[in-house]
């Protein structure tokens, strides 16, 4: 098999549709996916890890990692800066791993500008009922920054269409299939498949 870069993924949704639950079930089914770990000015959350769900970053080293063009995209998600350094997803294309991108709508479009093969998925929750609800269910967030979020969710749910696959999680379990098969899919494109077996389609054409 030729040399092959991996996919570049974007998966975006509002807080609470549950994307951290899809990519954490998707990487537990599939070791040729990784995850990209952002970098975040925000506090950790009970529960989470530095270098495991972000990489908690001070405001001050957030901006000089900013000054040394560091990232590969950031942006201002609520009140904190949110960012993609180069380092965290080049390594892994290279090695022929697909690699997810978390990131809102403002990061999806610095991408796509950047890396015009990236592709987006949009996951949507079956109601904003249910979003709510399972932003409660979650219980890391206080009733404040939930209602925060809720106000945010229709403005990020307003840039769907910007994105190539869109997803309703409503029953996980068929969600998780849909976006295995999306997965599953795109290596297969005429593009990653000239990459991967372009000495063997050289063969084929070369009667
Ligand atoms: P969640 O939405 O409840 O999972 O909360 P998170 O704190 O994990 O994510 C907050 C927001 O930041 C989400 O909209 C993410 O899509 C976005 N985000 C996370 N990482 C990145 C990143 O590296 N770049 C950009 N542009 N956005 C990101
Ligand atoms: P996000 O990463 O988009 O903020 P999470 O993955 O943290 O969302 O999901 C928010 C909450 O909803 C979690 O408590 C999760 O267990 C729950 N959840 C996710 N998907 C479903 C689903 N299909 N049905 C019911 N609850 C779900
Ligand atoms: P949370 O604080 O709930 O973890 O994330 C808040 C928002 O920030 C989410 O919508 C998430 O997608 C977004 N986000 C997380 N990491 C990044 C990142 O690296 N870049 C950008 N632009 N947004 C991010």
């Amino acid at each position: 098999m030729d040399r092959h870069t991996g996919n570049l993924f974007i998966l975006s949704a509002p807080s609470g549709a549950g994307k951290s639950s899809l990519y954490k079930a998707l990487l537990q089914a599939d070791d040729k996916v990784r995850i990209s770990i952002s970098h975040t000015t925000r506090a950790p959350r009970k529960g989470e890890e530095h270098g495991r769900e972000y990489y908690f970053t001070e405001d001050e080293d957030f901006l000089d990692m900013i000054a040394e063009d560091a990232f590969f995209e950031h942006a201002q998600v609520f009140d904190h800066y949110y960012g993609t350094s180069k380092a965290s997803i080049f390594n892994m294309l290279e090695q022929g791993l697909d690699v997810i991108l978390e990131i809102d709508w403002q990061g999806a479009r610095q991408v796509r500008k950047l890396y015009p093969d990236a592709i987006g998925v949009f996951i949507l929750p079956p109601s904003l009922k249910a979003l709510e609800e399972r932003l409660h269910g979650r219980g890391t967030d206080s009733d404040e920054v939930i209602q925060r979020r809720m106000s945010k969710a229709v403005a990020e749910m307003s840039h769907y269409d910007e994105y190539d696959f869109v997803i309703v999680n409503d029953d996980f379990d068929t969600a998780l299939t849909q976006m295995q098969s999306i997965f599953t899919a795109m290596r297969s494109k005429n593009t990653v498949m000239k990459q991967k077996y372009g000495n063997l389609i050289n063969d084929l054409l070369s009667l």
